[in-house]
């Protein structure tokens, strides 16, 4: 049976470090991290991820401001928004919720955002930042699943590590996480071939394609770490992950659950980003 590794177990500890880092900082130098969260709309998962990450911030000790615009609202007014929060001294991170309404550019609004307080690590600057090796600010899940890896003491070095998606917030993130710890990474995706085999070679898999319980235990080779990105609602009402976890978890030697796995280290790696942008002040 695979050990469970418990993102909410990690992610607590890193919160309490960021939050006596940040009592120091204010102490020692007199900066409080000031996070912005924009909203456009009203999308309901959105709202949701919004008021926890404004929790979050209170529980750091941050300074926070939520900035909410009508779904109508339009593509300059937003970035006039950002324009002003660039400027803004007491914000140290900027954060935009996607999706975001048609009308807007994504593309445009997350280039608009400082490279320098864009703790998300979306702009094209803090991507090339990555691919060189030598990161701003690393996007929050796939930093969140290094860390994972790290507070657990499994090594990358030499490992086979097969992704399976290859989107710009997850897959190629991680991919080149893992790859400048020097595992040796393929990254699949919809077009691969012979998934299975890719799969079956596999010492650390990512599942981060978005579609529940795709990955099945007959898949993996035997004493696999497994990190399950995936969030699906099921009919249900279920919260699972891309990773069937009941046949993985027999295979595995450590996985991750959904919930209570990779999910909660997004918004600790958030608070830790925002936390390094203020000491860089
Ligand atoms: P995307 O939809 O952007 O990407 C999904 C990827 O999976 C694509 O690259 C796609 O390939 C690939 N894929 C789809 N079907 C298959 C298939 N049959 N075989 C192989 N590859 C396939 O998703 P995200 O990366 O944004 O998110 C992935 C999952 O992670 C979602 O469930 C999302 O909710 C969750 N998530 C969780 C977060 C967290 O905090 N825990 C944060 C972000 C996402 P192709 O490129 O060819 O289309």
């Amino acid at each position: 049976m695979a050990t469970i590794i418990d993102g909410k177990a990690i992610s607590q500890k890193i919160r309490s470090e960021v939050k006596s880092a940040t009592e120091k900082l204010i102490r020692e130098k007199g900066v409080t991290p000031g996070l912005a969260v924009v909203l456009v709309g009203d999308n309901p998962a959105s709202k949701v991820y919004v008021g926890s990450k404004e929790k979050a911030c209170v529980e750091m000790g941050f300074y926070s401001e939520k900035h909410v615009l009508p779904v109508t609202a339009s593509q300059d007014e937003l970035l006039k928004l950002i324009d002003k929060l660039n400027k803004d001294k007491n914000i140290h991170g900027i954060l935009v919720q996607l999706p975001l309404p048609k009308q807007i550019n994504e593309d445009l609004v997350l280039e608009a955002i400082s490279p320098e307080k864009d703790v998300d690590g979306f702009h094209p600057y803090n991507v090339g930042r990555l691919a060189v090796g030598k990161p701003l600010f690393q996007p929050c899940t796939p930093y969140g699943m290094m860390k994972m890896l790290e507070y657990s003491n499994i090594s990358v070095e030499g490992k086979h590590a097969v992704i399976i998606g290859r989107s710009n917030i997850v897959g190629k993130p991680i991919a080149l996480m893992l790859l400048h710890k020097s595992a040796t990474v393929t990254i699949c995706h919809s077009k691969t071939k012979d998934l299975k085999a890719e799969v079956k070679r596999a010492d650390i898999v990512v599942a981060a394609i978005g579609k529940p319980e795709f990955v099945t235990g007959d898949m993996l080779k035997e004493g696999a770490v497994v990190l399950d990105v995936g969030i699906n609602r099921l009919e249900s009402g279920k919260l699972v992950g891309d990773v069937d976890f009941a046949s993985a978890e027999k295979v595995a030697s450590a996985i991750t659950p959904v919930p209570g796995g990779v999910g909660p280290m997004t918004i600790a790696m958030l608070m830790y980003n925002t936390l390094e942008s203020a000491k860089r002040v």
